[in-house]
């Protein structure tokens, strides 16, 4: 590659990014480093009617979370930064040389439709659509003396700046995903490029400028984008900037679950999981929407789940470190296909991550879950916590779910579960309970071998059947059926307190 890698992602801050357009900035971090080329961040602010308020912020805020680096624009202060202003809102008088520029060379013109008449025409005209077999039929700089439109805009009328395509071309758009797609101009319109109302580009004008000004290489961006890329590549042309033109790759869609079309924020909200990289609160709408962050995602799970939707290397590795990812990534492998969101598989990866961690790591991250229920913090000693955390992370995915599965080490059961008693609590138990107990007063020795060496040939001398026993003590120190070992458990829990809950549940279940 001779030419610099310089990639942009480039969204627009109508409210939390989506977790599509996380994995677009992704693919296209991993491309630049890999590359060793630079990751820009412009903000595409020209369509004021969808500002929302904190949008940039967040994005700002969720691309750090994720290590998602920028090298140039919004949000890093840098000496690189000397393409910008990177906000397109900032740039309007850049904007207008470049519409002045089309409109010279005669590649735009200036249109006065109303909304009123363009909507006059689509009832008048069926699949009405603004291009060269309609253009002269409109109120346009095409179809008015010079003086008319100079005029017109003198007078104040608003109105609008079009691209004159060029009608029965078969334009081609190299992708790099996706190879040759060959799109006729007759299916184009002449889009709007510029709007007199905001003295602002659309999207589309905004967009090709600032690439060829911010030296963009490639354009790595979603497929949702693809219909609009012949026109970039006209509008391309129509400047003279071919040549340099960038390469594009458009990104396959991610897909509900199910596989039925586009995932969007609403299947999240129905099924149940975040589409979201951070919680987002609408000020607009006063709605909270769920975030990877909050609910309690480890960052490289999110990144190495989001790498693997839409790209694959050629084994079946599935673990990948943020280098590991730098190193493999090529757009060449990247599916043509959308890929189906598979939120089980997210959860799998954030367990494969929480597994990776030390016992000593998930104590501290678990030390606010503990605190958060109320439990004084010298319960137990940290090196405690540790095992018990050590003893338990098999069984969850997020860490918070570590309070669910070993509350009991931190307080008796008040209530016993209903179902475990009805399998488990036998007409005997009570009994068997008490003998436990005062075989267990006198024992000093509190290891799981000396316990195991004390109850287990006592078991067997009565012939009570260890099941029988045993499941009855665990639902008097756990409350339910359910638990590590349960020497494990006695070992925490203790003499006193294992003696306490068994004495407890002996009181409470014998008369049921
Ligand atoms: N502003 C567009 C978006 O929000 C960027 C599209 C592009 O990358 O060209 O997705």
């Amino acid at each position: 590659m001779d030419r610099k890698v310089r990639v942009r992602f480039a969204p627009s801050p109508t409210g939390a990014l989506h977790i599509g357009g996380v994995r677009t900035a992704l693919y296209n971090y991993l491309f630049a480093r890999q590359h060793g080329g630079d990751m820009l961040l412009r903000i595409e602010d020209t369509d004021s009617t969808r500002f929302v308020p904190g949008a940039e912020e967040y994005i700002i805020e969720a691309l750090q979370w994720l290590g998602i680096e920028i090298d140039e624009g919004i949000g890093v202060e840098t000496d690189k930064n000397t393409h910008g202003p990177y906000r397109q809102s900032e740039r309007r008088e850049i904007y207008h040389e470049y519409v002045k520029q089309l409109l010279d060379s005669g590649n735009a013109y200036i249109a006065f439709d109303t909304p009123q008449e363009l909507e006059q025409k689509r009832l008048e005209i069926k699949n009405f659509q603004y291009d060269a077999s309609t253009r002269l039929m409109m109120r346009n700089s095409l179809t008015m003396s010079e003086e008319e439109v100079k005029a017109k805009i003198e007078s104040g009328e608003q109105y609008v700046v079009r691209f004159k395509v060029t009608p029965d071309e078969d334009v081609h758009v190299h992708d790099l995903i996706r190879g040759e797609v060959v799109i006729n101009s007759n299916i184009l319109d002449d889009k709007v490029l510029y709007k007199s109302a905001d003295d602002l580009p659309t999207y589309h004008l905004a967009n090709i400028v600032d690439d060829h000004l911010m030296e963009i290489s490639h354009v790595i961006r979603g497929e949702e984008w693809l219909p609009s890329a012949p026109l970039h590549v006209l509008l391309y042309r129509a400047f003279g900037w071919e040549d340099s033109m960038p390469a594009f790759a458009h990104l396959p869609l991610l897909l509900k679950p199910d596989g039925n079309g586009k995932l969007s924020k609403r299947d999240g909200d129905r099924l149940g999981f975040p589409v979201f990289p951070l919680e987002f609160h609408d000020q607009k709408t006063g709605t909270v929407s769920s975030g990877y962050r909050e609910s309690g995602y480890y960052p490289e799970a999110v990144i190495n789940f989001l790498a693997l939707l839409g790209w694959h290397a050629t084994g079946d590795k599935e673990i990948y470190s943020m280098q590991e990812l730098i190193d493999d990534f090529s757009l060449e492998r990247v599916s043509k296909a959308g890929a189906k969101f598979d939120f089980e598989k997210g959860k799998w990866f954030n367990h494969q991550y929480l597994m990776a961690k030390s016992d000593r790591q998930l104590a501290q991250e678990f030390l606010p879950v503990l605190e958060a229920h109320g439990i004084p913090e010298d319960i137990y000693p940290l090196p405690t916590i540790e095992h018990i955390v050590g003893l338990m992370k098999e069984r969850v995915n997020f860490v918070s779910e570590l309070w669910e599965q070993c509350n009991f080490f931190f307080v008796a059961p008040e209530e016993y579960d209903e179902k475990s008693l009805k399998k488990r609590w036998k007409e005997d138990s009570p009994r068997h309970m008490q003998e436990l107990l005062c075989l267990l007063q006198k024992q000093d020795d509190w290891s799981a071998q000396a316990l195991d060496d004390l109850v287990m040939p006592w078991i067997e001398e009565q012939q009570y059947g260890v099941g029988i026993v045993m499941n009855a003590f665990r639902i008097c120190l756990v409350g339910a059926a359910r638990g590590p070992h349960i020497w494990e458990i006695t070992g925490v829990l203790g003499k006193e307190e294992t003696l306490k809950r068994v004495q407890t549940a002996i009181e409470k279940l014998t008369t049921l």
